[in-house]
């Protein structure tokens, strides 16, 4: 084998897609995916928090049509924010005009009359760009409770990510004029069947698709010829050549020797990870929102997402479902609250206010991600520039959402790919 590629996500299998080498993908559970796996009960299906495909780059878009084929249609946004006792069209500054009438003038004026210098870190960028009003009803506790961390103490090396609105959208949607804002995620595609996972199987779908599931690697030895991979199930695998998309705190751990500020930049890594609770509802009241983001702290999710709405047979007839997002840092209460806890504790918030009738709820079940958010903090940048020169150094690739530990979605991971296929075989 020519290619040891770490780990079977999205990252992994599409990188043996787009290489002609030899290689071979090792992926630690049953079934490759990662976080684009779906899961679900008979007649239910449920991704790792809501998955929808869409980018900026128009052949990615190609890519996942070729993939796919017919199994993809086309969805329209319709998400919205719940403030307070209402819903507001998201992104939140493009459905002001639902506000009473001093909130919306707090919006403008905070907007308008900013007196936020420069920022230095991301709770600064907010104020700075959005103003008080916007960051006080919406962009404050949002990102606090998706982040799990105070946000001064997060860097501003990822902000393009955060959807900006012109000044002209912020007006209009104030005086109720129709405005949409995140344009390139207004219109998204979805598998119509399968889930989000049906892209990693279109992925495989090629003669030269060799995954071993149950492959955990635990250890990496430099040889003569290339490298040694142990794995925790069997002998150990030899290839020229090796690629991480897994997480790379954990590559940092299989290598001996390493140097102190090595292991001191993995250490210092940040993440949150996700729990996701399914709840099935035996009526069709799930239907008309793709997702919801909830500011309010004393709710547990910070978003949930309509899975009926993406695809009509991710519920049974007659029925619909919705997923619940919860962060933790890790180590935390609701890091470590049992499966049962969790899912208690976000159908009772969920029936508090008013999402879902607990007495309709006739399925649930929770997945759980150690690795769901990278988090950029101030020391974010230096720690990925010494790994990445480490491995460099080492003639080993860093691939994917943890492998390089950047916080991209499926189109990016899949544009990576392919540009490092291209450096392979050329
Ligand atoms: C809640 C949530 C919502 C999201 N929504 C969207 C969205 O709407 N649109 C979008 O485009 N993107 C979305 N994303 C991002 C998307 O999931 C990721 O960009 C993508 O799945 C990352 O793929 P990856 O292969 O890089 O990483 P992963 O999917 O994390 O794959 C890493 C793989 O490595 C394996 N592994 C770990 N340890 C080992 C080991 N020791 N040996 C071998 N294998 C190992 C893991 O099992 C896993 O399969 C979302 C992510 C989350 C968490």
């Amino acid at each position: 084998m020519s290619i040891g590629i770490l780990g079977g996500g999205l990252a992994g299998v599409s990188l043996q897609r787009f290489t002609s080498r030899p290689s071979e993908v090792l992926e630690a559970s049953d079934r490759p995916g990662g976080l684009c796996r779906s899961w679900g009960p008979e007649g239910w299906t449920f991704d790792v928090g809501g998955h929808i495909l869409f980018s900026k780059d128009a052949s990615v878009l190609d890519t996942f049509r070729g993939v796919l084929g017919d199994n993809l249609h086309a969805c329209r946004r319709a998400n919205q924010v719940l403030y307070r006792d209402r819903f507001v069209k998201y992104p939140f500054e493009n459905g002001l005009s639902v506000l009473d009438r001093e909130e919306i003038l707090d919006c403008l004026l905070g907007f308008l009359e900013n007196p936020h210098p420069a920022p230095a870190n991301f709770r600064e960028w907010l104020l700075h760009t959005f103003g008080d009003g916007l960051c006080g009803k919406y962009l404050l506790p949002y990102n606090e409770k998706i982040w799990k961390v105070d946000l001064a103490t997060m860097g501003l090396e990822w902000v393009e990510r955060v959807p900006k609105p012109p000044l002209a959208d912020v007006l209009r949607s104030a005086l109720g004029i129709e405005t949409e804002g995140y344009v390139h995620q207004l219109n998204f595609l979805y598998p119509t069947r399968g889930g989000i996972e049906a892209l990693v199987r279109g992925f495989m779908a090629h003669d030269r698709a060799a995954v071993a599931t149950g492959a955990e690697v635990t250890g990496l030895r430099r040889r003569p010829d290339g490298w040694e991979v142990a794995t925790a199930s069997g002998a150990a695998r030899h290839y020229e050549r090796l690629v991480v998309a897994c997480p790379v705190d954990k590559a940092v751990g299989w290598l001996p020797d390493v140097p102190d500020e090595v292991r001191a930049a993995a250490a210092g890594l940040v993440r949150n990870t996700v729990r996701v609770v399914l709840v099935g509802a035996c009526n069709e009241s799930l239907l008309d929102k793709s997702a919801v983001y909830i500011p309010d702290p004393t709710v547990l999710p910070h978003r949930v997402c309509y899975m009926a709405f993406f695809s009509r047979h991710n519920a049974p007839p007659g029925c619909s479902s919705l997923i619940a997002e919860v962060t933790a840092r890790p180590g935390s209460e609701w890091d470590v609250a049992s499966d049962a806890a969790v899912t208690e504790r976000v159908v009772a918030d969920l029936d508090r206010i008013g999402f879902v009738r607990r007495g309709d709820v006739v399925v649930t079940e929770v997945r759980n991600e150690p690795y769901g958010y990278p988090v950029y903090d101030l020391r974010h940048a230096r720690n990925q520039r010494v790994l990445r020169e480490y491995f460099a150094g080492l003639g080993i690739d860093l691939l994917g959402r943890w492998g390089e530990w950047d916080y991209i979605n499926m189109d990016e991971v899949v544009r990576r790919s392919r540009a490092l296929a291209a450096r392979l075989d050329g």
